[in-house]
């Protein structure tokens, strides 16, 4: 029934030829490419500002800090802890122009609002993006596999949603991010290859990480996904109307809103809005889609 990943071990033998061909190619990578064209977004600047800021412990010391265009698990490295938490690294698709295409997306459930807003989804043939934190209750278990059944897409949040926990370290948030990608795997079957990082990618938690915690997302292959619409349905004091017209005339400003709502249990006015949201936004021009790891990219600008 639950599909288990298994680990498997890495033979000694393969260590030295894969670190031999590892620092050839970051010898090769930075003398003849700059830096910044092996990266996978604008957003994200050139490492040599942060080489030597970054201080990652033990077994994951040896990791060059460059990124791959092509990560896959043949790009772990010796004693890697997470040797199977990478992903096929993709390049975003092209964009058509005036293309109109809105990308609901949910964070921070599941919760006992989960299967209500599926109905409501359901309701009118849209698929959404849930980006999920770390809750194993037997009803949040089947809130998961729900999302997945009814075609909605499914990426990691984090686990325990802590921000000094998991933005402490690149070790930290690896972490957190492996159990809870694992969870998913387990309950739904989806190896996701997205995320979204609590907080966003760019918060008052992670100034001194972000860099390095993006950088080594990379290599693995995730991609992960801003908003460039807050409902602000996680503001204190909001009302419904307000979160209506954020997530409607906010979005008007784009061909592609990504709008960032949240499915915990006291998100009820988000649930009550949804409805009126998504038939403004079909009257409005816009059809619904899921987030794909090569979906455009919305991230914010790094400082
Ligand atoms: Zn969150």
């Amino acid at each position: 029934m639950r599909r288990a990943k298994h680990f498997k071990k890495r033979s000694g033998e393969r260590a030295i030829p894969i670190l031999a061909t590892l620092l050839l190619f970051t010898l090769f990578s930075s003398t003849c490419f700059p830096l910044s064209q092996a990266l996978r977004t604008e957003e994200v600047p050139s490492l040599p500002a942060i080489a030597g800021q970054i201080e990652i412990k033990g077994a994951l010391s040896a990791r060059p800090e460059w990124t791959v265009e092509t990560a896959s698990e043949e790009n772990a490295l010796p004693n890697d802890p997470y040797p199977l938490l990478y992903t096929a690294s993709v390049s975003p698709q092209d964009v058509k122009p005036k293309e109109k295409v809105a990308y609901l997306t949910f964070d921070d459930g599941p919760s006992n609002l989960t299967l209500p807003l599926l109905d409501v989804l359901d309701r009118y043939g849209v698929k959404a993006t849930f980006f999920l934190v770390g809750k194993t209750g037997e009803e949040d278990r089947k809130a998961m596999r729900e999302i997945v059944q009814r075609g909605h897409a499914i990426g990691v949040h984090s686990y325990s949603h802590d921000y000094q926990k998991i933005y402490a370290s690149v070790d930290a948030f690896l972490s957190d991010f492996a159990r809870i990608h694992q969870l998913i795997l387990e309950e739904t079957g989806v190896d996701t290859p997205i995320y979204r990082f609590a907080g966003g990618s760019v918060n008052a938690y992670n100034r001194d990480t972000a860099k390095a915690i993006i950088t080594e997302m990379n290599r693995r292959g995730y991609a992960y996904f801003d908003w460039n619409v807050d409902s602000g349905d996680a503001t204190v004091g909001i009302t419904a109307q307000q979160i209506y017209q954020h997530a409607v005339n906010d979005s008007k400003n784009f061909d592609r809103p990504v709008i960032l709502f949240h499915n915990t249990g006291a998100k009820e006015m988000t649930l009550e809005q949804m409805p009126a949201i998504i038939e403004a936004l079909q009257q409005a021009g816009y059809r619904f889609e899921t987030l794909k790891a090569d979906s455009p990219p919305v991230r914010f600008r790094l400082p």
